[in-house]
């Protein structure tokens, strides 16, 4: 994680005797804290409950890539109208949010790949993207020392990078600007409701009255939500990361392989942030360790795809939880059983890139306006009744399925 702005944690001070707020939202990773954001600008009395500190968990640990690259169908307006919403959110920071357009790029050791990678640019341009296939030269003017091993590369320019650490606190901020009450360290144990109908929210630091409660709290959610008798199917996978002391240029583009799935990017102060796919599955209690062995192949498959970064020295080390449903879509939306209550979790290990959006179509949802993008292929519901969504886009390549970062292996 890069730290808390310390400033901006300054002026977070706690709201104290909270009694009743218009909303309350349980969870301060960048979902609960956009959405007040956008709530509270809308006139509402939003009021955060966090259990820990704002962006203490995914939203701190991630890797920031706003990837445009293989994003499934259903996600594509989301990621689309994100750009747009990153590129102002960066312009409206007190400082930066480090978002810069960057790319990514796909390489592969296999050279039978690079024809799977050709009908990818064909995918990607027929909806409108940039895309490339990049060889020789020009793959080494984007990395300029990568293996000679690899051959070829798939390339898509609009997607973008940001530091979600720096971006959730600004969110956080601006929400505290705007009126939002923060509750940090106090943790949310139960959602109250009465004939259907949501009556307050039990924390930690007393009872808070409210009509309407959105539950954003990632993996969490599951112990909130299940004991109203909504079906919750969440899994937790946990991800590793490696952070290298800054670096002279790398890499442009946030740069992804294959087989194996070895990614990293280069941030804008110029560590790397190194991590090695897919993910692993872990039980929700389970202690989230950096394991020694990953740390080792993480390295290992580093130093092969870039060999000059055999002397780069490794700085800090992390690990952090992706909390997956079984369709690899978010659940976002209302409940349908308990009125006022509304869910955002479940990102599946991409959720950063997509929550300008996400936060904006709920918040506006949550008002009882359109939403600018549809979420309906997200609701909740699905997993209790079929909905009658249209299909996502079969993969057409055999690296088609790597937008899901838990996939198996390439065949
Ligand atoms: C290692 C890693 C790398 C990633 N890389 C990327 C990437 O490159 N691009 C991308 O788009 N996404 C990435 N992601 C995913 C992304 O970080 C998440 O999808 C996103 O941050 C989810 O935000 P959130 O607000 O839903 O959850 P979180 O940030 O996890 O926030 C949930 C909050 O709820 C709080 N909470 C839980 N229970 C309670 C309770 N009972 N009461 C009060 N508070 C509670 C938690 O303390 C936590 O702060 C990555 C994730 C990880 C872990």
């Amino acid at each position: 994680m890069n730290g808390a702005p310390t400033e901006t944690e300054k002026e977070m001070s706690n709201s104290p005797n909270l009694k009743s707020a218009d909303l309350v939202v349980i969870g301060g990773g960048i979902i609960g804290c956009w959405t007040a954001l956008h709530l509270a600008r809308a006139g509402k009395q939003v009021c955060v409950v966090e259990k820990a500190e704002i962006a203490h968990n995914g939203s701190g640990r991630n890797r920031g890539n706003v990837r445009v690259q293989l994003r499934e169908a259903v996600e594509r307006d989301l990621i689309n109208r994100s750009l747009v919403l990153w590129q102002g959110f960066e312009e409206s920071a007190r400082t930066t949010v480090e978002y810069r357009v960057t790319g990514n790029l796909l390489v592969s050791y296999d050279e039978t790949l690079t024809a799977d990678f050709q009908i990818e640019v064909d995918r990607h341009r027929a909806i409108g993207l940039d895309a490339h296939i990049v060889e020789g030269a020009a793959l080494r003017e984007l990395v300029p020392h990568i293996s000679p091993d690899i051959v070829a590369g798939f390339l898509t320019t609009q997607d973008g990078h940001v530091n979600g650490q720096l971006a959730t606190w600004e969110a956080a901020r601006q929400a505290k600007l705007a009126g939002v009450r923060f509750l940090r360290g106090t943790a949310a144990d139960l959602i109250e409701h009465d004939h259907g109908k949501v009556t307050a929210v039990q924390t930690s630091a007393g009872r808070i009255a409210t009509e309407s409660v959105l539950v954003a709290a990632a993996g969490d959610s599951v112990r909130l939500l299940e004991p109203l008798g909504i079906k919750t199917p969440i899994s937790l996978a946990l991800h590793q990361i490696l952070v290298t002391e800054k670096l002279p240029f790398v890499t442009g583009p946030y740069l992804r392989c294959a087989s194996p799935r070895i990614s990293f990017c280069q941030t804008a102060s110029g560590t790397l942030l190194l991590g090695l796919g897919p993910a692993s599955d872990i039980a929700p209690d389970a202690p989230q360790r950096v394991e020694p062995s990953k740390i080792e192949a993480i390295a290992r498959e580093t130093i092969r795809l870039v060999p000059a970064l055999k002397d780069a020295h490794i700085v800090r080390s992390w690990s952090g939880l992706f909390d997956l449903t079984p369709d690899g879509r978010a659940m976002i939306g209302p409940a349908e059983h308990v009125s006022g209550l509304w869910i955002a979790t479940g990102f599946n290990g991409h959720g950063m890139a997509i929550a300008p959006s996400v936060t904006e179509s709920l918040a506006q949802a949550i008002l009882g306006e359109t939403p600018t993008v549809s979420l309906d292929p997200f609701a909740p519901v699905r997993f209790e009744r079929p909905l009658d969504i249209e299909a996502s886009d079969e993969p057409v390549s055999r690296v088609g399925h790597l937008g899901n970062l838990v996939a198996p292996p390439i065949q």
